[in-house]
């Protein structure tokens, strides 16, 4: 086994490039091919990465890029096997199907009972907000069919988590989704943005307001939490306090920006590494980002060539620009490669929209309400004192 730095701790899986919906913000081409990974290109992949010694003591393997509940229940029961047989008894192995929620129900609720299973669903907000972008190929919106997938997963008794996506129709609506997800009960929510990446290249809102309304978003989100006690978990605000308590203590690290962290594979065996994001996508300047494939050829053996060798030194490069300019950097390791190359037009660059939402207004958003309430436990403390001055001044004179 490698060090830390070297293992697989994410191995994106896509079981096939299909969708079964449309959605107007996709950024994925290939949406409407029906093949799937054979499971015997699945066993080579996995032997493939097995064999590199990069797995540790956990493996987890998400499925996705494409809807993943299109290929049936039997096929994940058969991969689910084959992947327990090839990775070593030591490590544990965890699944994360990230799914847009239409086509679950009790049939599926089995496959995630038996397994070690975390769903993930996509759900942008109330029907208005959610259909305005999610929309079947017959231009139907899809949020009915969610719900009926969320209600299945709780009759189930199985947890899950909720991918957002922000966009014009939700940045200025906080206490909307806010709301929303109290009424639904949910437990977990992560929030994107709507991005420009892959061949999606007109976003919903104007890029120039979008700092700003980020930033409104998530300070009135946090407000509406704090009033609430709480009543759901969000990531972005997690990360944004964890990183802010933890930044004097540890060197950056950043999984994006660190080759093989995560490992994204696509049906046919072939691998990108760094963002996911990056897998299927052409540009002029890099080509594909395929940098060989799992199912014929070793890590090593594509790692000694290019196209690694040139994308490894130009992600390298952006980081180093980032630590030499950026005073986030010690919280953000550099960045999201994959945003710099779609904002940027290059890897080899710093600041991005995307950091100054995810990284720079959320940490400054954490520092603000860690001080707010270090001043408020400052001004609880001194009144108590002065209470109880007051208290010993009334025993004296009794
Ligand atoms: S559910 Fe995901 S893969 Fe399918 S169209 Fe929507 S964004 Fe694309
Ligand atoms: S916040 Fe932006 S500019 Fe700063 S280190 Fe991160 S990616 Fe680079």
């Amino acid at each position: 086994m490698g060090t830390d730095d070297d293992q697989v701790s994410l191995l994106v899986l896509q079981p096939t490039p299909f969708c079964n919906i449309d959605c107007s913000y996709c950024y994925l081409a290939d949406r409407t091919n029906h093949e799937r990974m054979a499971l015997e290109t699945l066993s080579r992949v996995i032997s493939t990465v097995v064999a590199s010694g990069r797995v540790g003591e956990i493996l987890r393997i998400c499925w996705h890029s494409g809807e993943p509940l299109v290929v049936p229940p039997g096929y994940y029961e058969d991969a689910f096997a084959i992947i327990r047989r090839l990775v070593p008894d030591s490590t544990k192995i965890e699944y994360v199907f990230q799914t847009n929620g239409v086509l679950i129900d009790d049939r599926w609720c089995g496959l995630f009972r038996r397994h070690p299973v975390t769903v993930g669903i996509s759900l942008d907000g109330p029907a208005e907000v959610h259909d305005r972008h999610r929309r079947d190929r017959a231009g139907k919106g899809t949020f009915d069919r969610v719900l009926k997938g969320i209600d299945a997963l709780r009759r189930n008794g199985l947890k899950f988590y909720i991918i957002a996506v922000l966009t014009d129709r939700s940045l200025d609506n906080a206490k909307q989704l806010f709301e929303f997800f109290c009424s639904l009960g949910i437990e977990e929510v992560c929030f994107n943005v709507e991005e420009v990446e892959g061949i999606h290249i007109t976003p919903s809102y104007s890029p120039d307001r979008l700092v700003e309304r980020a930033r409104r978003f998530f300070r009135a989100y946090y407000q509406l939490l704090r009033e609430r006690s709480f009543p759901h978990w969000v990531r972005e605000f997690d990360y944004a306090f964890n990183a802010v308590l933890r930044a004097p203590l540890e060197t950056p690290r950043n999984a994006l920006t660190t080759p093989f962290r995560s490992l994204n594979v696509d049906y046919l065996g072939n691998f990108s590494t760094f963002c996911p994001e990056l897998l299927g996508v052409h540009t002029n300047a890099y080509g594909p980002f395929m940098l060989g494939n799992l199912a014929n050829e070793s890590i090593d053996d594509c790692v000694a060539r290019e196209p690694f060798i040139s994308l490894n030194r130009d992600i390298r490069h952006g980081v180093d620009m980032c630590a030499a300019t950026c005073a986030y950097f010690k919280v953000c390791g550099g960045g999201a490669p994959s945003n710099k190359l779609f904002e940027n037009g290059t890897f080899r660059s710093s600041e991005t929209r995307h950091c100054q939402i995810f990284i720079k207004t959320l940490v400054d958003l954490a520092i603000d309400f860690i001080e707010d309430n270090i001043a408020r436990q400052e001004t609880a403390r001194a009144d108590q004192l002065t209470a109880d001055k007051e208290n010993c001044r009334c025993s004296k004179s009794s």
